[in-house]
C-alpha cells in the first residue's frame, strides 16, 4: 500500500506529466470507484477543466482543477495513476483485463488512467469546503518543518495505545503506514507494542528524526514496491534494498544479530521488530 514516500512520487511526477493539461473527455468504467458525486455529475464537474497542480496530502493524491475543485485520490492497495509522457508516441490499447476504473482524456490526446486491481481504491470531488473540512481530519505531515519534536512528542504521549499503532493512525500523524512505522521504531530502538505514554521525550525527539530521514531517503528512491506499487509511468521504486526490518522475520537483527520477531497482534498488520535492541 502506497505511504507517504510512495504517494509524494506519484504526485510529483504526475504534477510534471499533466499540470496545465486540461481535461476533455472523462469515462468511468467502473463508476463504483467514484466517492461523494454520481458518474453524470462528475464528467460534468471535469469536462474543461485544466489541472493546475498535483501535490499529496497523507497517502493521498490531489489534483487541483481550474474550477477551486479537487480531485483526491486514495490508491489504497492496488490503485494505480498512469500516463504516458507528454511527447510520447501514441499509447497501445489497455491490456486485458483492463483495471480502468477511471480515465480522462486530455488535450493533447494522452489518457490519464486510474487502475485498480482490487478496487479498494476512491477517488473524491471536492468542492474547497469539503476539502477543508477533508485535510482538518488528518494530522500534521511528519515533512512539515513546522512539525518540531516537542510538538510530536507532546501529541504521540498522550495516547495509551501501542506507540506503532499510534504513528499509523492518519488522525494524529499523516502519511505513516506500516513500513515507515517497522522502520521507524527500529531505528530508534523503540518496541511497537510499547505504550505511546511511555515513549520519553527524548526517544520521540529521536523517533521523529529517524522517521523523517527514512521517509527522505525512500523519496529520494522512488519509495518502496513490495508488491504493487508503481509510478504513473509503471516504475517501480527502489527502497526495498534499504529496508532493515520489514519482510525479514526470522533474518538477524542488522544492529545485534538476534532473530527479528513478527507478529500481527497490532491492528492486524505486520510487525516487525528486534528483541535484542528495541525496548
Ligand atoms: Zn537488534
Amino acid at each position: 500500500m502506497p505511504e507517504l514516500p510512495e504517494t509524494e512520487t506519484i504526485a510529483r511526477a504526475l504534477d510534471e506529466l499533466v499540470r496545465d493539461s486540461v481535461i476533455t473527455a472523462v469515462a468511468i468504467p467502473r463508476p463504483n470507484v467514484l466517492r461523494e458525486h454520481s458518474a453524470d455529475e462528475f464528467g460534468r464537474r471535469l469536462r474543461e477543466v485544466a489541472i493546475t497542480r498535483c501535490w499529496r496530502r497523507a497517502k493521498c493524491i490531489v489534483l487541483d482543477l481550474s474550477t477551486g475543485d479537487r480531485l483526491v485520490v486514495t490508491p489504497r492497495f492496488t490503485g494505480g495513476l498512469f500516463v504516458a509522457r507528454r511527447d510520447a508516441a501514441p499509447e497501445p490499447p489497455p491490456s486485458n483485463p483492463d483495471y480502468t476504473c477511471l480515465a480522462l482524456t486530455l488535450s493533447d490526446g494522452r489518457t490519464l488512467r486510474y487502475r485498480d486491481v482490487r478496487r479498494l481504491g476512491t477517488v473524491a470531488l471536492m468542492d474547497p469546503a469539503r476539502f477543508a473540512a477533508w485535510t482538518a481530519g488528518i494530522g500534521p505531515e511528519p515533512l512539515d518543518p513546522d512539525l518540531t519534536a516537542p510538538l510530536f512528542s507532546g501529541f504521540i504521549r498522550v495516547s495509551r495505545r501501542a506507540i506503532k499503532t499510534v504513528l499509523m493512525d492518519q488522525r494524529r500523524l499523516a502519511g505513516v503506514g506500516n513500513i515507515y512505522a517497522n522502520e521507524s521504531l527500529w531505528a530508534a530502538r523503540i518496541a511497537p507494542t510499547r505504550a505511546a505514554a511511555r515513549v520519553t521525550r527524548a526517544e520521540a525527539a529521536t523517533l521523529l528524526a529517524e522517521l523523517q530521514r527514512l521517509l527522505a531517503a525512500s523519496i529520494a528512491v522512488g519509495g518502496t514496491t513490495f508488491r504493487d506499487y508503481r509510478d504513473p509511468l509503471g516504475n517501480r521504486g527502489g527502497f526495498a534494498a534499504q529496508l532493515q526490518v520489514y519482510g525479514r522475520e526470522g533474518e538477524p537483527c542488522p544492529r545485534c544479530g538476534v532473530p527479528l520477531s513478527g507478529h500481527h497482534k497490532l491492528e492486524g498488520r505486520a510487525t516487525v521488530w528486534c528483541r535484542g535492541c528495541q525496548r
